[in-house]
């Protein structure tokens, strides 16, 4: 991440550009936020700028090995605690540590603007209460009493510190008021009310505000997204822009569900069924028609690639990810590729004009044969 990355916040982005120019770094900052600010983002783009070799005047240049590392979060002299829940019981604490490390640096990568929820998602723990452990406290005065490796400094980012086993807060108090040379800690908060006043005395607090409307639709436009539907997700999102993103992406969630209602009756060649949800696709305008099914040959597409064992090229999300592997498991390759020339067909036919609702339902009839 690096500043240019984050949308907005100009006086705060320049206000940590400055203490970093004059080396005054805080030794303990708190990046505060509600629910939506992004003062993660925040803390980890003002990190690549502090380890960069190659600064310019407003960002990290994004090129120098510092910086290709950072933008991995693998830098050696970056160091992350964040809560977790250990959901699959692993004994071993070793391998359970480097397991939620590799997840935390795809989250990063894949979700820069996620909140707590989307991380516990992510690794399949959201029934579950993440915490930092007391055993963190430890290692992190741990990781810390050596040297940097590469940078001249040593960053410790702790998110959600609220989430701090008490014992774990009380756990590095002293290393807190008094870190190494060199070493900074950056604490990121949703709710810093829930700190305890040990820590929060501690910390030069740095409150990062919800975005303007404006910051989040420039973010927004870069984003392959037609007027209207951004228009709206800006007007419902209020400044996060977590939520805005989430709305923008909200009517493939829409064909997801009326996809997966569709091919499930096909499955079971229910004709009743079928042919009322024909109607209601009748019902929809062209566009809706050409989406849909659009967003069914991408879901083709993925299970076939699901199929070839490239799973590292899947681009769906978590809810499509599960419903490709079902679907993997269900259909043998033949009736896969059948599928997906029957629904190319009906787009074809879709845009000569045919009857949309005699289109699905042949289309569901050809599904289910398919299938079965
Ligand atoms: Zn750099």
């Amino acid at each position: 991440m690096r500043f240019s990355d984050i949308p907005g916040l100009s006086d705060i982005k320049q206000r940590l550009i400055h203490t970093a120019k004059q080396g005054k770094i805080a030794h303990a900052q708190l990046f505060m936020g509600r629910e939506g600010a992004i003062n993660l983002p925040l803390a980890l783009a003002y990190t690549t700028f502090l380890h960069c070799t190659n600064r310019g005047e407003t960002d990290a240049c994004g090129q120098c090995p510092a910086c290709s590392k950072s933008l991995k979060y693998i830098h050696p002299d970056t160091h992350f605690v964040f809560p977790v829940s250990n959901v699959k019981g692993d004994k071993d604490d070793d391998r359970f540590r480097a397991d939620m490390m590799k997840s935390w640096r795809s989250f990063l990568v894949e979700q820069p603007f996620g909140g707590p929820g989307d991380w516990t998602t992510s690794y399949g723990g959201e029934d579950k209460t993440a915490i930092i452990s007391k055993d963190e406290s430890r290692e992190i005065v741990k990781a810390l009493s050596l040297k940097p490796f590469e940078s001249p400094f040593k960053i410790m980012i702790i998110w959600q510190p609220e989430a701090m086993h008490p014992s774990a807060a009380n756990g590095i108090l002293k290393i807190l008021e008094e870190p190494p040379q060199n070493t900074f800690f950056l604490l990121v908060s949703n709710s810093a009310e829930r700190l305890l006043p040990t820590i929060l005395s501690r910390t030069q607090q740095l409150t990062v505000p919800l975005l303007e409307d404006t910051e989040v639709d420039a973010h927004l436009s870069k984003l392959e997204a037609n007027a209207g539907k951004r228009a709206k997700a800006v007007a419902n999102a209020e400044g996060n822009l977590r939520l805005a993103l989430s709305l923008l992406e909200s009517d493939a969630e829409d064909h997801h569900e009326r996809l997966a209602d569709w091919l499930r009756a096909c499955y079971k060649q229910d004709a009743v069924k079928l042919y009322t949800l024909a109607e209601e696709f009748h019902e929809m305008d062209r566009l809706q028609q050409h989406a849909l099914l659009t967003y069914a040959l991408r879901i083709m597409r993925e299970t076939l690639l699901a199929y070839a064992g490239a799973t590292t090229l899947l681009r769906s999300r978590e809810n499509e990810q599960e419903f490709v592997q079902k679907f993997c498991k269900m259909m043998r390759l033949d009736s896969l590729e059948q599928a997906y020339q029957f629904i190319n067909e009906a787009g074809m036919m879709l845009e000569r004009n045919g009857s949309a609702k005699m289109i699905f339902f042949d289309t569901s009839l050809r599904l289910g044969r398919a299938m079965n």
